[in-house]
């Protein structure tokens, strides 16, 4: 499919995130107005809560774009999600007649202010990364140990928190936790020491289900994804995981990027799955592309630098499993998902070292410092540290890109302000 044209010029550039064959889902303010839903479109927000208010456009027989996150209009379904995403696309089209009706509701990103776009209802993080799991298991248990023996055959996560999901551009805050290394012989309170990023997809549930369902039911039930930064606190973790997984290593933050970038937007984008060593059993095999080639990179920047510099620059086609093999894996013993559930892919890392979505690879466990391009270097982050991780899904002269997905490493904070 060629970029298809609006009359918002923007949107027609062959390098913006947000052309017309994108169109994703994001809430916003103004200086004049409240939290509202938008629609991206080049470098402008439709504001689609005042076109719902004012009867231009209407997507259910009742109002769901007067609450300022997408989850009211999630819960119409998929058939919602269809006509409202068409009547949307011919509007903003080069050449439509609604033109001077939409116009008057178009704002500029740049005052904008971004929010989570949905209320999150629950987060579950996965380790479908097959190079990342080898490479962290590796470091933590050894060449022979890396794969847990299950990893092959089912798609292995934890229950976050929900709470913990912030917007892009929101600092975050180094954490303290218990710390014991291998040489010491007892454990010590102290801010985090090897802090870290973990560049993952987030995949949005749009439908709820009370009981198992298949991988396609699960791949129609997704409305969405975003991009993902599951911060982790890397000796946090080594202390704490075993036997029952990531805890307080995982809690400080996770940010997504501001713009919910539908199924709809990435279906030309769809791929296959990597080869298998085991076959899946029938209720996760794949039954066709459900993954999808969307190019990412993280980059770096230290305060006072006069630029970022790439980390990394990966692809989510090195998945393992897919975001419906994992819905549908949780669904699998009548755990109920809600609209709004986020589900984390697991660090997306390839099998260069260019490709590996972590400071904890990129640096082998912190023995292989980074040089940035500013001539500094970094095992893990700093204070000051401000990381991006963007993407997108490259067509024939357009991109469906995600945004920003930003955040700021800010110090622990002082033992003497909360003891
Ligand atoms: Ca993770």
């Amino acid at each position: 499919m060629p970029i298809l044209n609006s009359w918002v010029s923007s949107a027609n550039s062959h390098d913006t995130d947000f052309p017309l064959n994108n169109l994703p889902y994001g809430v916003f303010s103004t200086d004049e107005n409240e939290p509202r839903c938008g629609v991206a479109i080049g470098d402008m927000i439709v504001d689609v809560t005042t076109l719902e208010a004012e009867g231009i456009l209407q997507a259910a027989e009742q109002d769901v774009f007067d609450v300022p996150f997408w989850n009211d209009f999630m819960e119409e379904g998929p058939a919602v999600w269809a006509s409202f995403r068409a009547s949307l696309t011919a509007m903003l089209a080069e050449g439509s007649s609604d033109q001077a009706r939409i116009e008057p509701h178009l704002v500029s990103m740049k005052d904008a202010t971004m929010y989570l776009p949905f209320a999150v209802a629950e987060y579950t993080d996965f380790y479908a990364g097959k190079h990342h799991a080898i490479n962290v298991g590796t470091m933590f248990r050894g060449a022979e140990n890396a794969l847990p023996p299950n990893w092959l055959h089912i798609p292995i996560g934890y229950n976050g928190r929900a709470s913990s999901v912030v917007v892009s551009g929101t600092d975050v805050r180094r954490p303290w936790g218990q710390l014991k290394g291998p040489d010491d012989t007892v454990p010590r309170f102290e801010p985090c020491k090897r802090f870290d990023i973990e560049l993952e997809m987030g995949a949005i549930v749009g439908s709820f289900s009370d009981g198992p369902v298949t991988v396609d039911t699960a791949n129609e039930m997704i409305f969405g994804y975003v991009i993902l930064n599951d911060w982790s606190a890397r000796d946090i973790q080594a202390w704490e995981y075993q036997p029952l997984g990531p805890f307080q290593a995982k809690a400080t933050a996770n940010t997504i990027s501001p713009w919910i970038v539908t199924t709809a937007a990435l279906e030309p984008f769809k791929c296959d799955t990597p080869e298998r060593e085991f076959e899946l059993l029938d209720h996760l095999k794949d039954t066709g592309p459900m993954l999808y080639n969307i190019d990412l990179m993280a980059t770096i920047q230290p305060e006072g630098a006069d630029k970022p510099s790439v980390l990394c620059k990966t692809n989510y086609n090195y998945m393992y499993y897919s975001s419906a093999q994992q819905l549908a894996h949780h669904t699998t013993a009548g755990c109920p998902m809600n609209v709004g559930d986020l589900l984390g892919s697991g660090t997306i890392s390839g099998p260069e070292k260019s490709t590996l979505g972590s400071m904890l690879e990129i640096s082998w466990g912190g023995k292989e410092p980074i040089t940035l391009e500013t001539g500094e270097t970094r095992t893990f982050l700093e204070d000051g540290d401000t990381i991006n991780l963007t993407g997108a899904a490259i067509g024939d002269g357009y991109r469906v890109g995600f945004g920003d997905c930003i955040g700021t490493i800010l110090p622990a904070i002082k033992k003497s302000d909360w003891t």
